[in-house]
Formats: structure tokens, C-alpha cells, sequence
């Protein structure tokens, strides 16, 4: 993990930070957070959280976003939307954590001790490769650089289901792989182009 970040970069990420979710529809709702604490209260994951949803914007509201992205925070949740749905604002909370995730691996911010962001890198070359997650490589992957314990924890539940059908030993690629990766080369090269 790369060292605290210097000021410098701390304003940095807080720059890219702003201009990317002002960039999102409805984005500029961050301004109107009432620190309500609804989003919060909603998260199954939050108590794990150092910090909760509701104080991600306080953070970034004080100039203090970068603790944000190098804490476990981004790594625990779950895409549940269930904080975006009930936030009185309208809030894209999950698309804001999105973004911080986005931050934390393009500028090397990751936690030492969680394996959550070697998980999440594996998911994004899986989905580039195939077009769609292979489990099979994912986990082989994550146990052979993260946690070989894994392997003999899970190999009974692994066998059930690759028995039942549901874990394919060999990748298949969607069609249209080749379209969804020229979208993506797109999209990366528009992110370059607007940094
Ligand atoms: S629910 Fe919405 S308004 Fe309330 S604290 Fe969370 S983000 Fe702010
Ligand atoms: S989307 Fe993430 S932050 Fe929002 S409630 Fe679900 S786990 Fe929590």
C-alpha cells in the first residue's frame, strides 16, 4: 500500500473526486446531504465500515476524501443500493462508492489487510477476458495469491457445485465479447483524455 497520501495528493483525489461525480446525472446532489443518516442506518455492512456511508460525504465535505478511499469502507459494500434507494435526497451513494473504488486502484490506495481489492481486480480481468466472471478462475486466482487456506476450506462446497453444473471448469465468452471490449478500450480512453 502506498504510504499516507501527501497533501498534495489528498487534493488531488479530492479534484477527481468532485469532477467525476459532478460528471454523474444527478451528481451535484452531494451538495444537499442533510447528514440524515438514513443511508447509514440502511447499510448491513456499515458497522463493519471505518467510515459509514453518511460520513463518506461528511468526509468529502471537510476536504478529507482520500481517508476515505484508503479505508476498508469502499471494500465492504456490497452494491446493495438499499442506502441509494432510501436516501430523502436522492443521493447516488453507490455510484459515489463506485467511484472511490475507481480511485483507490488507479492511484494504488489499498488497504494491507483486506484481500477485498485483489477480489474486486480479478472480477474486472475476468469480465474483460470473457465478458462475463468465471468463477472458477476468479477464485483460483484469489486463493493462490491471496489465501491457499481457501482452497481446503471450500473444496467440499466447490465439488457440489461443480457436480451440479453450476461451477464450469473452462470460461465460456459471451457474444459480443469483442464489441464490449472496444466499449471499454472507449470508455478508458475518455476518462484518459478528460484527466
Ligand atoms: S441518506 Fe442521503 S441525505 Fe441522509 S445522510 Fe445519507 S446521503 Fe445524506
Ligand atoms: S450500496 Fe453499499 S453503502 Fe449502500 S447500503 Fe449497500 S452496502 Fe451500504
Amino acid at each position: 500500500m502506498t504510504e499516507l497520501a501527501t497533501t498534495a495528493q489528498a487534493k488531488e483525489l479530492h479534484a477527481r473526486f468532485y469532477h467525476d461525480v459532478m460528471s454523474m446525472p444527478g451528481g451535484e446532489k452531494i451538495r444537499i446531504c442533510q447528514q440524515c443518516g438514513t443511508c447509514t442506518g440502511s447499510c448491513p455492512t456499515s458497522y463493519l465500515m471505518d467510515y459509514g456511508p453518511r460520513e463518506v460525504i461528511a468526509a468529502f465535505r471537510a476536504g478529507m476524501i482520500d481517508r476515505v478511499v484508503k479505508s476498508n469502507t469502499i471494500w465492504l459494500c456490497t452494491s446493495c443500493y438499499y442506502c441509494t434507494v432510501r436516501c430523502p435526497a436522492g443521493i447516488k451513494i453507490t455510484d459515489l462508492m463506485y467511484e472511490l473504488k475507481r480511485l483507490a486502484i488507479k492511484y494504488d490506495l489499498l488497504p494491507e489487510d483486506s484481500k477485498n481489492p485483489a477480489l474486486t481486480k480479478y472480477f474486472v480481468n475476468s469480465v474483460h477476458k470473457h465478458g462475463r466472471n468465471h468463477e472458477v478462475e476468479l477464485m483460483g486466482k484469489f486463493m493462490l495469491t491471496k489465501d491457499p487456506g481457501l482452497a481446503f476450506k471450500f473444496a467440499g462446497l466447490g465439488m457440489k457445485l461443480f457436480m451440479a453444473g453450476r461451477l464450469p471448469p473452462l470460461a465460456k465468452n459471451i457474444k459480443g465479447r469483442d464489441e464490449l471490449t472496444k466499449m471499454a478500450a472507449y470508455l478508458e480512453a475518455e476518462e484518459a483524455k478528460a484527466q
